[in-house]
């Protein structure tokens, strides 16, 4: 049966469809009642199913960062496609795959020289932190077992990943979570940083939860701390100057490995290859995925310090193997996304392009202040978060209302709660920043 009806816009979509894909974070029954699909894209724009262009304002989910369907990306894949479609994973290599840990390793910071590849953000962020449990006890420390995440930190949707995780919303439909499980306070403070441009002015004495935290535990019994250098899902909190710095002084005096989720940050977004470099501060471990292979090909990495990876080498002969991985970890198709996508970086200059133009983007997004609805604005590298008030007793239903009306006005933005955020593709124009921050005051000052 196809059946299809007429919906709202003139797109024709067949409605059985439309109850066979249980859709991930959305409510199928608002969504059937005006369904909203792509069917093209081509750099900064997607095209909907009746026609229109829509500036991507959030590089799909912060992961497109070259923008959409590049050829040489696109290319790239076909032609590994039809060569090797796939290996093995384990016990078995492709070149593919060793060329692009050895890109990886040159482009992370100094130090993490180690890549083990996965198949998303939420992937990669379990690995590292099996890494981080298995380290210590391949060193004989097997007693550090608790994990230490923080408030509004989204660390992916698999159970290690919203245990350490700090969104109430992800994790209370599922039980008990991992034990042995702490976390730091967020750092949100619109109060004392209103309308703050890249790190916040207040809050470094945030990082003391880290100290008081391992305290009460007893620090010998903690394994890693994760953060997000930058916030992102949960409405783009910026680092208070200094605190990831503090961070890593405490993780050094305790014997604590230090855990990046540079799953939005990572791969030129910050305006540098990561947000450590950006920040100027080193973990022992790094989490990415998403513009590692512009979003095409699911596919994470994660870095590893090389004094983990040693410790894994030289470690007891029955702890050899690191008893982990994917089927799909390495796929050669992913790989070969990847290596184009850095080519794509590299030979565009795009991280120092990002760089450029942050002020100009800062600046641009800023001045939404005092835009109706408008109560805080955050901005940090190419990302942008615009806060909104929320309607009393209807948290959420403001900025869902101009993600909708966003969308019909040919703009794309991502809602978390009551909050706008940004991300464009790195490739965005200065014109099309303007665009941006045209269309949501038209939007803002639309919505109830
Ligand atoms: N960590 C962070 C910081 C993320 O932003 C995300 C995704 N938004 C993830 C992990 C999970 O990535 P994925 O959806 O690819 O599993």
């Amino acid at each position: 049966m196809n059946e299809s009806a007429p919906i709202r816009g003139g797109n024709v979509v067949p409605t059985n469809n439309l109850e066979a894909f249980w859709m991930p974070f959305s409510a199928n029954r608002q969504f059937k009642e005006a369904p909203r699909m792509f069917i093209g894209a081509k750099d900064m724009h997607y095209t909907t199913a009746d026609g229109r262009q829509v500036l991507d304002g959030t590089a799909g989910l912060w992961c497109v960062n070259a923008g959409h369907c590049r050829p040489k990306i696109t290319e790239a894949i076909a032609k590994q496609a039809a060569e090797l479609d796939y290996a093995p994973a384990f016990q078995m290599g492709h070149p593919k795959a060793f060329e692009l840990a050895s890109r990886l390793a040159a482009l992370a910071p100094t130090g993490l020289d180690h890549v083990f590849f996965t198949n998303s953000g939420s992937e990669s962020v379990e690995t590292a932190l099996k890494i981080a449990l298995a380290y210590h006890r391949v060193k004989g420390e097997g007693a550090r077992f608790r994990l230490i995440g923080r408030e509004r930190g989204y660390h992916g949707v698999n159970f290690g990943g919203i245990s350490v995780g700090g969104i109430v919303g992800n994790r209370k439909m599922f039980g008990t979570l991992l034990t042995g499980v702490d976390h730091m306070r967020h750092t949100h403070d619109p109060v004392r940083n209103p309308y703050s441009d890249g790190e916040a002015e207040h809050g470094v004495e945030l990082a003391e939860d880290l100290s008081r935290i391992a305290t009460l535990h007893d620090p010998s019994t903690i394994a890693a701390v994760i953060v997000e250098p930058v916030a992102g899902s949960t409405g783009v909190l910026p680092p208070p100057k200094g605190y990831l710095k503090r961070l890593r002084e405490i993780c050094d005096q305790h014997g604590i490995l230090l855990i990046f989720d540079e799953v939005i940050t990572g791969y030129g977004r910050m305006g540098a290859a990561f947000a450590a470099d950006h920040f100027g501060v080193t973990p022992d471990i790094i989490v990415s995925a998403k513009g590692l292979s512009n979003g095409v090909i699911p596919m994470g990495a994660v870095f590893v310090r090389d004094t983990i990876y040693e410790a894994f080498m030289q470690g007891p002969e029955h702890m050899i193997e690191f008893a982990h991985g994917y089927t799909y970890s390495g796929n050669p198709i992913a790989s070969a996304a990847a290596l184009a996508t850095l080519d794509t970086y590299r030979e565009e200059g795009l991280f120092e392009r990002a760089k450029a133009l942050t002020p100009v983007w800062a600046d641009a997004i800023q001045s939404l202040k005092g835009t109706r609805h408008v109560i805080d604005i955050r901005t940090t590298g190419l990302i942008g978060a615009v806060e909104l008030e929320p309607i009393p007793g209807q948290p959420t239903k403001r900025a869902f209302s101009a993600f909708l009306k966003a969308y019909e006005k040919g703009l794309l933005i991502r809602t978390t709660g009551d909050i706008i955020a940004l991300s464009p593709p790195l490739i965005i124009s200065e014109d099309q920043i303007g665009e941006i921050v045209d269309t949501l005051k038209m939007v803002l000052n639309d919505v109830e």
